[in-house]
Formats: structure tokens, sequence, C-alpha cells
């Protein structure tokens, strides 16, 4: 069972690979925003073994669960009502991406204008291959 207490509204984000939470952590925004943030790390886990958790506190709408999505979709995510877990969510891979990968093709537009917006689109679940929007180059996330 989770363990959510001192948590009454938000979110907890639940079996994150153990030692990945900064990353995550960081590559979610949560360092900018001052909404109350709690890290466990190395808690221990039937299924892992280890494990990473998040707790944010009041945190519906911070988390982008696309970007989370995207860095691992094995992580669960459970949002806290009242003290209880009122829903807990999975993940899948988005099927677009804006800014979060960067096309490196140096003819691709985005490196000639720059305050185009990076869109890298889901190409193939399975091998977790997204090609850019504008130039179709391949980005393989394994
Ligand atoms: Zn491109």
């Amino acid at each position: 069972m989770l363990n959510i207490s001192g948590l009454k509204e938000g979110i907890v984000l639940d079996h994150i690979e153990a030692g990945k939470s900064m990353d995550i952590y960081f590559k979610l925004g949560l360092d900018k925003l001052d909404c109350q943030t709690a890290i466990i790390k190395n808690a221990r886990s039937e299924k892992m073994g280890k494990k990473d958790i998040i707790k944010i506190d009041g945190g519906l709408d911070v988390v982008d669960l696309d970007v989370l999505g995207y860095i691992d979709h094995s992580i669960t995510v459970n949002i806290i009502k009242d003290s209880k877990i009122a829903e807990k969510k999975s993940l899948r891979l988005p099927q677009k991406l804006t800014n979060v990968i960067f096309c490196k093709n140096p003819r691709c537009i985005t490196s000639i204008e720059q305050e185009l917006p990076h869109v890298f689109c889901l190409a193939d679940e399975e091998k977790e291959v997204y090609r850019c929007l504008y130039c179709e180059e391949k980005y393989e996330k394994k």
C-alpha cells in the first residue's frame, strides 16, 4: 500500500526507477514551482526491489503527463483527493511532443528559424521512435 500520509490533495508519482526521481523532478519543471514536493529515494518495492516516489502537494495541473509519459510510461500517477487515492492513471507515450526533444538535423527549418517550436510525432510506438514534424528526422528514445 502506497503511503500518502500528509497529502490531502495532489499527485503521487509511483514506481519511478530508483535513482531517476531528481531527473524527473527537473524535467517536469518542479524546481520552478512553489508547491510542496517530497522526493523519496530508494523506497522498497515488491515489484521493483527499489523505487523512487515523488509527492506533489496540490499540483493536479502542474504535471505535464505527456512529458512524464515520454520519460517513462511505466510510472504510475496517483491522483489524491481528500487524503485518498481517487484515481490511478497509467501513462502512454504521447502522440506529439512539443519542445521536449530537439531536432538535430542542420538542414531542418527549426535550426534556421529558431523561434519555431520543435514538434515530434510518434512514428513507432513499439520501438519508441519519433519523427520531426518538419523534416522527418528520426529520434529514437532507446
Ligand atoms: Zn527537423
